[in-house]
């Protein structure tokens, strides 16, 4: 779906040139959570009827923002019935006026229900049937689309109309059937504006041409199945350029076609060359660009974020990351639509997780795990939440960015990661095809096929990742002598949904100019692993190539190295009455203070006990100033440490 950026946010973003934007920034989801709270309560409204499976529009459009938002126009439908029926509906907001339905040629009648448009044929059609109408409406939405469905705006150099129906805002517009179960299998839309105006859409521009001083129609023809929430149109000055994307064992380029404000078109076409190689790569890790026989394309507009409409995604900028988000969704999102709102995290989880994988493959490494700890970050920072939304009617819940977003995207990583490259990437390409391909898909659609390309039973993974909550802490400790390693892992989960996660749990070891990365495999909640490592370790680094989705404290010690240092004085001289001795989390067991002539002057009692890693702290306030030696036994061995009281 959609990204909200808010504008202040945008703008500090282009000023800074090499700051990335976090992956999903927690503003985003104000305009979505507005946009679905009135799908919701068009969603129990019980007068909807359809009664027809729709097979093509034709919308026919006079838009002339130099006026207002004022739309005035007709909807030609064509359908199939799906039963019996002396009506069939088409949403439609009560505020656009219905001027007359045509049936081949002649005036029918019409009805309105609230936000229903009934259209009747006199004698009624018969299922099966197949059959067409024209609505001829007007209105100005602009003045009733406060939820942003469709907005008549200014920008510094002149006034613009846009669309964006996501997810049920369509019929503030145009009289249609929105669902998420049926596509629209072809579209054309003709728009009449003023002579100074381009007219964005979806498909391929067939048609540019000036009338007269004060008209110009675009006429845009798209020939793929396209969900009622994709279907768009944006007017204002629009300037033009053109990109071409070229492919991998493919001659025929595609045309990257942007319209962009007068103002932004110096700085966009710099922005815009980064489109090129994610087209590349999205096309070569998931399959053919899904509209390859039209376009891709941008339409800057006012709004703050991104929309994936279907062949041109709508921009607030051209920033890398909205970009590759609203890209990745022409695969998944737009090719292949969440066929619930259940399902919600295929079309966001795949969109953030792809941009990450553009971070990966086009640029420095460092940029690309700077952005997997984002992600992880963002999911971490609360124990609960799994990304199967319980209640669809939670919106909050529904557009969550830590769930629906980094959640879900960092999940389909660790997936990658169970499954290996090239399961995932077959089970992703047969997901995009078939039977989904220009349709819709669920979860489980997606678990069966990474089950039949890796062979392995995922029910757990989902079922821990998908439907459970949080995450699991890792404690990991690591002890070496000599060549034997010892580390134990300790699991405790985030939320009590999950008993145990089995994350594998890599770990780094370098010392003496090596490395040498090890990945564990706990399958309990505590374990420990016996390993055996050629050269000494200084330092462990957990999960290098952030592929686990966990909270992590690592300590560890090299008794070889540490064994002489193994207790230090904190503060010598000693200036207070307290004197602290720091171990490398190793056990004090006993404690003497002598003086300068070997007299003891101090020594803990039997009831003394030091608590490994933490700082031993003992009041020396009776010892007079002067130079002491103290004794100290533990880590089989006693050490003395000479200290100044002053
Ligand atoms: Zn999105």
């Amino acid at each position: 779906m959609l990204r909200f950026i808010p504008v202040l946010i945008a703008l500090i973003v282009k000023f800074t040139t090499a700051q990335a934007q976090g992956v999903v920034p927690d503003a985003l989801l104000c305009a979505e959570k507005q946009n679905l709270e009135n799908r919701l309560h068009f969603r129990v409204n019980p007068n909807i009827y359809h009664g027809y499976n729709i097979h093509y529009h034709k919308l026919n459009f006079r838009i002339n923002p130099k006026r207002n938002g004022y739309l005035k126009g007709s909807v030609f439908s064509y359908f199939t019935l799906e039963k019996d029926a002396d009506s069939i509906g088409f949403d439609m907001k009560f505020f656009l006026q219905t001027d007359s339905v045509l049936y081949r040629g002649s005036k029918i009648r019409f009805s309105r229900a609230s936000d229903v448009l009934f259209v009747h044929k006199p004698g009624g059609w018969k299922a099966g049937t197949s059959d067409s109408i024209t609505i001829f409406y007007q209105g100005n939405p602009a003045l009733y689309g406060g939820t942003g469905y469709y907005v008549y705006d200014f920008h510094a150099t002149g006034p613009s109309v846009h669309t964006l129906s996501q997810p049920y805002g369509a019929y503030y517009w145009w009289p249609c059937k929105q669902t998420l179960s049926d596509k629209i299998d072809s579209l054309d839309m003709v728009v009449s504006t003023h002579s100074d105006f381009r007219v964005a859409g979806n498909g391929l521009l067939i048609l540019d041409q000036k009338m007269d001083d004060t008209t110009r129609i675009f006429h845009w023809k798209h020939r793929y199945p396209i969900a009622t929430y994709l279907v768009a149109t944006a007017i204002t000055n629009y300037e033009e350029f053109n990109q071409y994307a070229t492919f991998h064992n493919r001659t025929d380029s595609l045309l990257v076609q942007n319209y962009v404000f007068p103002q932004s078109k110096t700085d966009l076409m710099r922005d815009a060359a980064p489109i090129l190689p994610m087209l590349r790569l999205f096309d070569s890790l998931f399959g053919e660009y899904p509209f390859v026989r039209e376009k891709y394309g941008h339409a800057q507009f006012t709004w703050g974020g991104g929309m994936e409409h279907q062949t041109m995604s709508f921009m607030v900028n051209f920033s890398f990351d909205l970009m590759a988000h609203e890209l990745a969704h022409m695969w998944f999102g737009d090719k292949v639509t969440c066929g619930s709102w259940r399902d919600l995290w295929l079309n966001e989880g795949f969109a953030t997780y792809l941009t990450a994988l553009s971070y990966r493959y086009l640029k420095p490494r460092t940029e690309y795990l700077r952005i997997m700890r984002e992600i992880r970050d963002a999911v971490t920072g609360v124990d609960d939440g799994s990304i199967f939304p319980k209640d669809t009617t939670q919106v909050n819940r529904l557009f969550s960015g830590r769930l629906t977003y980094n959640k879900a995207a960092f999940v389909l990583h660790m997936l990658k990661v169970k499954v290996g490259d090239s399961a995932f990437y077959n089970a992703c390409r047969k997901f995009l095809t078939g039977p989904r391909a220009y349709g819709f898909a669920t979860t489980q659609d997606l678990q069966t096929l990474m089950e039949q390309e890796s062979g392995q039973n995922l029910d757990t993974f989902f079922l821990r990742w998908y439907m459970g909550e949080g995450f699991p802490y890792l404690n990991i400790n690591w002890v070496q002598k000599g060549s034997s390693m010892q580390v134990t892992v300790k699991q405790r989960p985030s939320h009590p949904s999950v008993p145990f996660f089995q994350v594998p749990v890599p770990i780094l070891f370098q010392g003496n100019n090596r490395d040498t990365l090890i990945t564990l495999m706990p399958n309990k909640l505590e374990q420990t692993f016996a390993l055996s490592l050629p050269f000494a370790v200084d330092t462990a680094q957990f999960d290098p190539n952030v592929d686990v989705l966990a909270k992590t404290s690592l300590g560890g010690m090299n008794q070889d190295k540490t064994l002489k240092d193994w207790v230090v004085i904190k503060g010598n001289p000693v200036t207070t009455r307290y004197l602290e001795l720091a171990t490398l989390n190793l056990k004090i067991e006993k404690m003497e203070i002598f003086n300068i002539n070997g007299q003891k002057c101090m020594e803990t009692g039997a009831d003394f006990l030091h608590i490994p890693g933490k700082n031993a702290i003992f009041d020396i306030g009776v010892l007079s100033v002067g130079t002491y030696v103290t004794k100290i036994t533990g880590n089989n061995q006693q050490t003395t440490l000479t200290f100044v009281k002053l």
